[in-house]
């Protein structure tokens, strides 16, 4: 396992989270305010300088159900805080948001409430009003361009995917926010910084790849109706008691990290969601008569950990396989290891207990069983590393500003910087760090530009 230190502190990222979250939305409860815990609030969490901008989401029948349980059994619930206003709220850039109002409609739709802190909402519409702004559209950029001293990037190559035409456009100053594994595949397709070689441990470019895992059972309650399409994208209740809480001892169970467990609906889209209890057939009549029943009487309850790096999982560019423009795709080499095995089996043995403790009439428990990763079907996005922040550009390809190392007026913005994953989804500390590096370009770089 290879941690390292990020370069970067919580205080100092801190007021970047506050901004990031009003201008996003976010709904949730604070735990901590300046050292003062918060009744309700996640206790584990590092003190806020304030509140959330908007209180959190409704408490939906699993959620609370998940929370009583969880408090019962000595746990600390608490809302998930999420990017979808649950109220009516105009952010600090004068963005209106509508309140959300629950049609389970949040993942991978657009929001018809306008509620959700999307960047369509937040930050585009604002730049878009500025004059010296322009938004290409269907620009698809195929490289970075460094100049020949290799120190600097002058531009980028990038082709208008209507017509197959080709520009450069030559720039000051270059930004990749093209998404974790974007970022680190124009990073290799461009020849900036040596690439990863998992043979060796040497390289930079690709190493520290990290992804996340997670375990999970159904609870089926006959006559109770959760009404799942009555939700929003995070109307979850969660314990951090497996991961922020520091007392927790991990000695014995044997891992490093941990999970955080969680529950409530989101999306449970009529198609998409079919629990079903264990022994019922996978096809047919009798399938689709226990579909039809159980949409409305299941539950479940999930953990989610990250998965730590190692030098075994990394990003390389395929040997075989070309995109559209003849260029190498990027290749990722991944699997879960013992680490993750660990924490599955702890995380499911306290799901089974939570399982047990809420009585359902039906189950299906969850397994910490051993087993491979596959990539279908979708688990979650929450890619990290490739291109990782540290102290040295011996170990990490960009500093604590997300600027690289090796070509001064290159920043890379994104979950491709973390230089491991959390258990927590990453888009907050994106987010929080993307408006860290602004702040930097604005008031360090531009004054006197080279590696800050
Ligand atoms: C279904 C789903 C559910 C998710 N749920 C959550 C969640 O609950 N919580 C959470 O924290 N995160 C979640 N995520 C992850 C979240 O969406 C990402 O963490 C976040 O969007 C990353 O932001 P970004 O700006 O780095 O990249 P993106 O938002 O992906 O933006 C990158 C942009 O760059 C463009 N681009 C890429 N390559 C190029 C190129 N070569 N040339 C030009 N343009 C390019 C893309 O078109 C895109 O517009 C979810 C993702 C998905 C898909």
């Amino acid at each position: 396992m290879t941690i390292q230190d990020w370069g970067i502190t919580y205080a100092e990222l801190e007021p970047y989270y506050d901004k990031f979250e009003k201008v996003a939305a976010v709904s949730g409860k604070a735990g901590n305010i300046q050292g003062q815990k918060k009744t309700g609030g996640n206790p584990f969490e590092a003190p806020r300088s304030g509140e959330y901008p908007l209180p959190p989401l409704k408490h939906i029948l699993s959620s609370k159900l998940f929370g009583e349980t969880s408090q019962k059994m000595g746990y600390n619930p608490f809302p998930r805080p999420s990017a979808n206003a649950s109220q009516a709220y105009t952010n600090p850039d004068g963005s209106k948001f509508g309140a959300c109002q629950y049609c389970g409609y949040c993942q991978r739709f657009g929001c018809e409430a306008n509620a959700k802190g999307s960047p369509h909402m937040t930050v585009i519409p604002i730049a878009m009003k500025k004059p010296n702004f322009e938004l290409r559209t269907h620009a698809w950029v195929t490289k970075i361009i460094k100049d020949s001293s290799g120190k600097k990037v002058t531009g980028v190559l990038y082709t208008n995917v209507t017509t197959g035409e080709e520009y450069e456009q030559p720039a000051a100053l270059v930004l990749m926010c093209a998404y974790a594994f974007n970022n680190v595949h124009l990073m290799l397709l461009s020849g900036i910084g040596e690439p990863y070689d998992p043979a060796t441990g040497k390289g930079i470019i690709g190493k520290n790849y990290a992804y996340d895992t997670g375990v999970g059972g159904n609870l089926f309650f006959e006559g109770k109706n959760f009404n799942p399409f009555i939700s929003a994208g995070g109307t979850n209740t969660v314990i951090d008691d497996f991961y922020g809480n520091w007392e927790f001892d991990r000695s014995k169970p044997n891992f490093v990290g941990g999970y955080i467990v969680s529950s409530g609906h989101n999306t449970a889209l009529p198609i998409g969601y079919r629990p079903v209890p264990p022994g019922t057939p996978s096809w047919g009549k009798d399938w689709k008569a226990a579909t039809a029943k159980y949409y409305q009487q299941a539950m479940s309850i999930t953990t989610r950990s990250g998965v730590l790096p190692n030098r075994y999982n990394y990003l390389d560019l395929d040997t075989s396989y070309k995109n559209a423009f003849g260029q190498p795709l990027m290749r990722l080499t991944f699997d879960f290891k013992d680490n993750e095995h660990r924490m599955g089996m702890h995380g499911a043995d306290i799901v089974n207990q939570m399982i047990s403790a809420m009585n359902p009439n039906k189950s299906s428990k969850a397994s910490g069983a051993k087993r491979n990763w596959g990539f279908t079907p979708y688990q979650s996005t929450h890619n990290t590393g490739g291109t990782i922040m540290g102290t040295t550009p011996g170990n990490s390809a960009v500093n604590k500003y997300q600027q690289s190392w090796d070509c001064h007026n290159l920043f890379l913005v994104g979950a491709n910087v973390f230089p491991h994953n959390s258990a927590y989804q990453p888009t907050g500390l994106v987010g929080a760090m993307a408006y860290w590096t602004a702040d930097a370009i604005k008031n360090k770089y531009l004054k006197n530009p080279g590696l800050l």
